[in-house]
């Protein structure tokens, strides 16, 4: 018999329904005459009650092996459920367990903190929580798809292994082709960790921005959706060494189309999510921020708010609370201040535009002041930065200026002054972490909590 899903059961199934299911056991209780277990097979946040009759053959042995953990396949006959909180209940005639779990499987009764289940992450999904987490990252992914597949944006796979720091930002891991004949083995042998790409420089990509740039100038419109990675020597809840990248890329498309594709964007996923996943959302409005369904509510029903950089330091400057970093025209504004923005003073997303061209990258269009680019962040409440964007510069002369005061050579860079060279449009895009939409969604303090195998400092192996 195909087994069923247990969402499926949990949905749909009536009694009498004669079905297999499988799964990894959750509790046991023994009674007397009978035992409960709760299997769940990660369909969804609820395990189906199996009751076994002592009547069932093998009984004595088969319980002896169901410990939590264990998985198993159980053939039977739905019943009506006489608990609350559930319909039916699934009477077993057959059990086949097929591996034992003993009393060291470290996911019994007690609750772990999300700290140490990072050391477990090989278990970690079997609890309500990341099994929530990963459906939900699972509906969203599928949501960002839909978003630009409606929409006819291409999806373009742009490279890991690239040439360029694309942000500027020195968070580069180097690539090395190491001769694996002659790898050091020992610590008294010198590791050369200059050795590099079959003789050029080269890194695993911290944007894709640039080759979609180019995948723009012949499609229009396109999307990259793949993992991005920065040596972020620091340990903040919202930075990962790996992480995945939306960046959408649109010629023919300034700073006002870029927001708002933004805004309908985040409204789109957050909505989708909400619609195919509404027992895990539940789940984290009521044990892990009691916020998550109001916030998504707020999201899809208003208008984001938009303010200029200029006015976003105003609004600071009165501010009454009292901050760590300084507040000025010119200096980058810091997770606090656009905390303070978006969860205190607007209570919304907010999208601020125009910063001062010395703290933004070199590819930004200059505006029309000489001082600010055409950049845009929306700041999400409970996380800050989600999204960073920008109209980029479509002007050679001045793109030429911009990458000599970064001190970027142009002949590295020669294939995207070309851009400039032949068929230049205005364009712009934007780049959102994943996992900080994840964590933005669900609530979750921390981001290694929203992916399954977090790579940042000291955590390597899980
Ligand atoms: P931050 O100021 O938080 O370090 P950033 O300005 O360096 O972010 P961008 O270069 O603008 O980041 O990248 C675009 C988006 O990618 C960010 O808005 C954020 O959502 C996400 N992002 C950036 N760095 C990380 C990271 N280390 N881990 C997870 N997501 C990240
Ligand atoms: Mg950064
Ligand atoms: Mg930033
Ligand atoms: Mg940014």
């Amino acid at each position: 018999m195909t087994p069923k899903r247990i969402a499926e059961i949990l949905r749909q199934g009536n009694p009498d329904d004669r079905l297999t299911i499988q799964g990894w056991v959750r509790t046991k209780r023994e009674l007397k005459g009978f035992s409960f277990m709760e299997v769940n097979d990660g369909s969804c946040l609820a395990s189906l009650q199996v009751v076994l009759d002592r009547e069932m053959p093998q009984y004595e042995q088969v319980l002896k092996s169901l410990n939590t953990g264990a998985s198993v396949e159980v053939e039977g006959v739905l019943v009506a459920s006489p608990a609350k909180g559930q319909r039916v209940e699934l009477k077993a005639e057959k059990v086949v367990v097929y591996g034992e779990a003993d009393e060291n499987y470290p996911l019994q009764k007690k609750r772990h903190s999300f700290e140490f289940l990072r050391t477990i992450a090989h278990w970690r999904s079997r609890t309500n929580t990341l099994g929530a987490v990963f459906r939900v990252r699972n509906a969203c992914s599928a949501a960002v798809h839909e978003f630009f597949q409606q929409r006819g944006f291409l999806w373009v796979h742009t490279p890991i292994i690239t040439g360029n720091d694309c942000e500027g930002a020195g968070e580069l891991l180097a690539v090395t082709s190491l001769d694996l004949q002659n790898v050091p083995r020992t610590k008294e042998q010198a590791v050369d960790y200059s050795q590099d790409f079959f003789g050029k420089p080269a890194y695993l990509t911290v944007s894709g921005q640039l080759e979609a740039e180019v995948m723009a100038m012949a499609f229009g419109n396109v999307y990259t959706f793949g993992p991005t990675f920065r040596a972020e020597n620091s340990n903040t809840s919202r930075h990962l060494a790996e992480f995945w990248m939306i960046e959408p890329e649109m010629a023919f498309c300034d700073l006002e189309g870029n927001m708002d594709l933004a805004e309908q964007f985040l409204q789109f996923v957050f909505k989708s999510v909400l619609e195919k996943c509404p027992e895990d959302m539940e789940f984290f409005n009521k044990r892990i921020n009691d916020t998550v369904l109001a916030t998504a509510d707020n999201i899809i029903n208003n208008q984001f708010e938009r303010v200029t950089y200029t006015e976003a330091i105003a609004l600071l400057e009165k501010a009454p609370d009292k901050f760590e970093f300084p507040v000025e025209w010119g200096l980058d504004l810091q997770s606090e201040h656009e905390r303070y923005l978006a969860e205190k003073l607007f209570k919304k997303p907010v999208i601020v535009t125009d910063y001062p061209l010395e703290i933004k990258a070199f590819y930004m269009r200059v505006g029309d002041d000489g001082k600010t680019v055409r950049a845009m962040d929306v700041l999400a409440p409970n996380i800050g930065e989600i999204i960073g964007g920008s109209q980029r510069e479509e002007r050679l002369d001045i793109l030429e200026n911009r990458m000599q005061s970064h001190g970027i050579n142009p002949e590295e860079l020669w294939w995207y002054l070309d851009l400039r060279r032949f068929g230049s449009v205005p364009h712009a895009g934007f780049g959102l972490g994943f996992e900080r939409l994840v964590q933005f969604m669900t609530g979750m303090g921390n981001i290694r909590d929203v992916i399954p195998f977090p790579r940042a400092p000291l955590s390597l192996d899980f």
